[in-house]
This record gives C-alpha cells, sequence and structure tokens, in this order.
C-alpha cells in the first residue's frame, strides 16, 4: 500500500503546530491536512506545562518578531477564548522594581511597552503598588493591567477541535524519524533546475508524503531541522522549570501577576507569582539545565540529551561564561527555602512553610554557537520544510500570530526565503 499523501503535513501538536493547521484549513478548506505527534494526546510538552499567562509585549525589543507576534497573538488568543468560552482571568501584571539598581532597566521596560503598543501600561509608585499588591515589596513598578492567564491545555485542545472540524487529520503515535524531500529535474529557458515537489515524513507508525511540510516540535526542533538536512545550529538546550504552589490558606499574598525586572542576560530567569485561572498560586520557575529533554522529574537523565547538550558549541561557551548563574539555580532547585528566600525579595511576609512543591516545564532555548541565548523567534525554511526553529516564552500567547506567518509562507504570500 503506498504511503498516505497530504498537501500539507504538520509535525507537533503543540499550540503552534495545531494553531498553524488551524489558519492553514480556515484559508483553504479543501486542503488535506495532517498533525503528526508523536504523544498519545495533544500539547504533552511545552503548551500544557506553562505558566499560562497571556503576555502583552512589555520586554520585547520594539520590532522584534516577539514583539509584533506577541501583540497580534494577544489579541488573538483573547478573542478566541471569548469565542471558545474558554475562561480568561485578566488579573493584571506588576513588573517590581525592588531597588534604585533597577529602576533604569524598569524606565527601559516602559519605554519598550509604549513603543510595543502595550494596552494600559503605567509606570506607578509604591503607593499604586501597594494598592493592588499590598504584601509586595518595591519602591517602583510597570502596570501592564490587561495581561491576563488563561489554561492553554484548553486553548490547544479548542484549536485541536477545530482542525478535525475542519476536515484535517490529527494522527497521534506518530513520532517523525525522517524528513526526505522528493525533488524532480525540471527544463527551465536555458537551464535544468531541481525542485522540491514533495516531501516523505517517515514516522514510526507509517509512512506520510505532503507537498509542504511545517515542523513545530518545540524542544526536539535542532534534531528535526537536522532530519531534512537544515543547519544544526541554533541548538536546543533545555531548561526545566520548578514551581511551587502556595498554600490556599495563603493566596491572598497575591492579587495577580508580580514579576521581578529581569536580566538583560537572561530575561527567563526570575521567579514570578502566577494567578493559575482557578484560582491557585503559583511561584517559579526557575531555570535549570535539564538532563532530558522531556525529563520532568530531577533525577530523570537521557543519556543522547545530555550528550547533544554537552557537544553544542553555544552550550560550552555558556557554561564557561556564565557557570555560577548556573550553580545558583541549581541550589536554589535542591533547596525549598533558597527558593522562597529568591522570591521573598518580592514577597517578605512568605515563609518556607506557605509553599508546596508544584508542577515543573522544559523550556525549549535555542542557543547560538556563540553560547547566546536567541532570543527572537526564528522561522527557517529548506527543502520543502518550513521550521519553527524558536519559539519560547511568549509563544503560548503568540501561537495564533505565529501560524498566520507561517501560513503566509506556506501558501506562498512571501517571496522564497523572505520568512520574516
Ligand atoms: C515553564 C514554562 C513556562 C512558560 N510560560 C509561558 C507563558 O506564561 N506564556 C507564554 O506565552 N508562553 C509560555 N511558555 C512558552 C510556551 O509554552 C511555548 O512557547 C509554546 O508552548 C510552544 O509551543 P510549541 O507548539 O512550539 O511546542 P510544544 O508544546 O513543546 O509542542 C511540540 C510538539 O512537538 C512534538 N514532537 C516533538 N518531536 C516530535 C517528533 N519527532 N515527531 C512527532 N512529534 C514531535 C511534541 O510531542 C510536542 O507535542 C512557557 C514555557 C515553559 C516551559
Amino acid at each position: 500500500m503506498g504511503a498516505s499523501r497530504f498537501d500539507v503535513v504538520v509535525v507537533g501538536a503543540g499550540i503552534v503546530g495545531l494553531a498553524t493547521a488551524r489558519e492553514l484549513l480556515e484559508r483553504q478548506p479543501r486542503l488535506r491536512l495532517a498533525v503528526l505527534d508523536k504523544e498519545a494526546v495533544v500539547g504533552a510538552h511545552q503548551t500544557t506545562h506553562s505558566s499560562g499567562v497571556v503576555h502583552r509585549g512589555v520586554y520585547y525589543e520594539p520590532g522584534s518578531l516577539k514583539a509584533r507576534l506577541c501583540v497580534e497573538g494577544a489579541e488573538r488568543v483573547l478573542a478566541y477564548c471569548d469565542e471558545r468560552g474558554i475562561p480568561v482571568r485578566r488579573c493584571g501584571k506588576v513588573v517590581v522594581a525592588t531597588d534604585g539598581t533597577e529602576v533604569a532597566r524598569l524606565d527601559e521596560l516602559h519605554r519598550r511597552a509604549l513603543a510595543n503598543g502595550v494596552p494600559g501600561a503605567l509606570l506607578i509608585g509604591p503607593e499604586r503598588l501597594r494598592e493592588l499588591e499590598p504584601h509586595v515589596a518595591g519602591i517602583r513598578a510597570l502596570h501592564s493591567p490587561e495581561t491576563a492567564v488563561v489554561d492553554f491545555a484548553l486553548v490547544a485542545a479548542a484549536l485541536a477541535d477545530d482542525v478535525r472540524a475542519a476536515g484535517g487529520e490529527i494522527l497521534l503515535a506518530h513520532e517523525v524519524v525522517g524528513l526526505t524531500s522528493l525533488q524532480q529535474t525540471v527544463a527551465r529557458p536555458g537551464e535544468r533546475a531541481r525542485v522540491v515537489v514533495g516531501v516523505v515524513v517517515g514516522t514510526t507508525s507509517a509512512e506520510v508524503e505532503a507537498d509542504r511540510v511545517v515542523v513545530c516540535g518545540g524542544v526536539f526542533a535542532d534534531r528535526l531541522a537536522a532530519l531534512s538536512g537544515a543547519p544544526p545550529e541554533p541548538a536546543i538546550v533545555p531548561f526545566r522549570g520548578d514551581y511551587v504552589v502556595l498554600r490556599p490558606e495563603r493566596r491572598h499574598l497575591v492579587n495577580g501577576l508580580v514579576y521581578p525586572v529581569p536580566d538583560p542576560v537572561f530575561p527567563f530567569l526570575g521567579i514570578h507569582t502566577t494567578v493559575r485561572p482557578d484560582g491557585e498560586v503559583w511561584l517559579g520557575p526557575n531555570a535549570v539545565l535539564a538532563l532530558a529533554r522531556e525529563g520532568y522529574r530531577r533525577r530523570d537523565v537521557s543519556l543522547r540529551d545530555v550528550g547533544d547538550t554537552l557537544r553544542s558549541r553555544g552550550f560550552r561557551r555558556l557554561a564557561r561564561r556564565h557557570w555560577w548563574i548556573g550553580a545558583g539555580e541549581m541550589a536554589r532547585d535542591l533547596s525549598l527555602r533558597l527558593f522562597v528566600a529568591s522570591a521573598r525579595k518580592l514577597l517578605p511576609g512568605l515563609e518556607a512553610g506557605d509553599v508546596l512543591p508544584g508542577p515543573s516545564g522544559i523550556r525549549a532555548q535555542a542557543l547560538a554557537p556563540d553560547g547566546t541565548l536567541v532570543d527572537d523567534f526564528v522561522f527557517h525554511e529548506a527543502e520543502g520544510v518550513v521550521h519553527v526553529r524558536n519559539a519560547p516564552s511568549p509563544g503560548a500567547t503568540s501561537a495564533l500570530a505565529i501560524a498566520r506567518v507561517i501560513a503566509d509562507r506556506v501558501s506562498g504570500a512571501h517571496a522564497a526565503g523572505q520568512l520574516p
């Protein structure tokens, strides 16, 4: 029996892959499309292990993909949640400077927030901060009143329903193990050229063929890129983030999202508070090098994953330059007391007994060969395959906007090689 043939195959049923599939089917209702995922359920990884914050674009360099797609994506995902009856908690967020050294960086964030058009972003003093968050210590803060929280698992499930309702197939337990382009030689005036006419997608269940493939593989983005002959860099280095949960009787310590001023070199460091849609309050996540790309527990180790991390030029440079930051995060990971002590900088009334161990997530963080974290979203196209190479936070917020960009590419709205 021959391989099933589709117009488009999307690899990865996380929020980005599902949003892309939905967008493509909305544009071309007759498209034969399949989404493949190695897991038995959709959204099994980053999508269901995030803080659930619908970011509004406070942090990102104006003009960057993150800035543009986060602002657009937030509007779109909030509208989608309203349309689909998915609960949204509009709790707002404060980024808090606790001492004078952080004020200049906070002012820079305010400048970015204004440039990015973050709705309602305002610098506030300690009195207003006390009104919003009476238990938080700070000398100045940036208030983003429209930052919200949702359960991205519900968003992913709704997107998957839309894909199926529009005639798309979602093939679970299909791990992609090969991406081979089908090429043909065509005669053009004065030349003969090789053109890609399709892609064979090898999976652990069955082989499928597609005219175009989009890969949204999260923490495996680099390996899937290498399968299709794309460059292995940027490499993905997995960072585990653990949360702790406030005991229900201490939830009154926090009303909304409270963030420290980020370190510009490691923007994802710094424990923040998240009020979940159901009212639970989480503190975290920290950021510790994970020894397995999908190892949610400290004891999970994959020799292949550790080997890939250690072989990555970017990681070796990062580790040489910033080993003490990594050591600090590891210490905080092993000691709940240290974890709480860091959070106490923002919440001085917090005690070690106020928290219980919580869930963990693994971030897919792309690293450049020089050891810098790749900050912006990265898309790349080669041999009939569009790869999402880096979609860290605010990737869930931005998913519907990322989907638009990829769908433009797949439907040929941009000239070849013009992926933003
Ligand atoms: C701790 C943490 C907190 C975060 N907080 C936020 C937040 O508050 N707000 C926000 O906007 N973003 C947040 N993010 C980021 C957000 O979760 C991601 O940007 C987003 O989920 C990326 O979606 P994705 O579909 O690209 O990846 P994923 O959800 O990881 O999906 C990738 C999919 O690809 C599949 N796959 C991989 N390899 C293969 C293969 N070989 N064959 C078949 N399938 C394969 C996987 O099974 C998986 O389902 C957070 C992330 C983490 C980890």
